[in-house]
């Protein structure tokens, strides 16, 4: 078996796209992002913040009219569709933050775009059988386990022998968060996380996580890449939000993704 691999930060830093001096926005990625809903509005924003902080050349966001509203108010640079259908040049999907119950036709129809995707949340409900476009799938322990059918215990107990199960299983890349978030691919090869801070544990963070990952996926990178590279900026994030905030709302972790990818770059 292939050895555990940790990223440091120069490893990412050498991944972390930087818009070169013929950049164009379509060129960075367009990001199309399934994502919120009227129950769960605040999913919206914080992935629609990761997606435009990640680097996406452009946000298409598709949803109820209401949260329209307010990512617009929040993300003006953002591009609203009322469905998926009705979204242009998307390169890649990010789908189920905050999606809830409703909506699993689109989310089965950019699931079957053959565009890269990355599942979160609730998305991950509407799985086909197999996955034949490039997938990063981000469970928490309680979501894989309901994935694979087995008691959320056993998957605490066993955390990598469940995500190369699930990566399997569906030929996609699984991204398990938790305290140590492991990235593991259909292949075999596995990252684990070496950022973070337990200040993460908090309501939308997960949100904001998925954002930078779908940005990640839209301008290229593979769906290992783009899950490590995304779990390594948002613990950095994380790290940076509670030296400042001391208890930061996933709010704080999204504002402190700017920062923390300079330091990145810059270390
Ligand atoms: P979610 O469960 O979707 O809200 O995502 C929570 C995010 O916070 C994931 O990126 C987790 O890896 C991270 N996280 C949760 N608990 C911890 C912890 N105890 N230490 C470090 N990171 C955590
Ligand atoms: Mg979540």
């Amino acid at each position: 078996r292939p050895a555990v691999e940790m990223l440091e930060h120069g490893d990412v830093a050498a991944r972390i796209p930087v818009p070169g001096r013929h950049a164009d926005k379509y060129r960075r990625g367009v990001l199309g992002m399934l994502a919120g809903s009227t129950r769960y509005r605040g999913a919206a924003l914080l992935s629609v913040g990761g997606a435009v902080h990640g680097g996406a050349g452009m946000v298409r966001y598709a949803g109820p009219r209401e949260v329209s509203a307010m990512v617009l108010e929040r993300w003006p640079e953002a591009v609203t569709a009322p469905d998926v259908e009705h979204t242009d040049r998307v390169q890649a999907w990010a789908v189920g933050s905050g999606l809830g119950d409703d909506r699993g036709d689109e989310a089965e129809a950019a699931l079957a775009s053959g565009l890269p995707v990355l599942v979160d949340a609730d998305g991950l409900r509407h799985l086909p059988a197999e996955l034949t476009c490039p997938a990063l799938l981000t469970p928490h322990a309680g979501e894989l386990a309901r994935m694979l059918d087995v008691d959320r215990g056993d998957v605490e107990a066993r955390r990598l022998h469940h995500a190369r199960e699930a990566a399997r299983r569906w030929g996609a890349t699984v991204l398990l968060k938790g305290s140590t978030t492991l990235v593991v691919s259909p292949d075999g090869r596995v990252r684990v996380n070496s950022t973070g801070t337990p200040a993460l544990a908090t309501a939308g963070s997960g949100d904001v996580l998925a954002g930078l990952g779908g940005a990640l996926l839209a301008a290229g990178l593979d769906p290992l890449d783009a899950g490590s590279v995304a779990a390594h900026i948002h613990g950095v994030a994380g790290q940076v939000a509670a030296g400042t905030a001391g208890q930061p709302a996933a709010s704080d972790v999204l504002d402190a993704v700017p920062g923390a990818m300079v330091s990145l770059v810059a270390a």
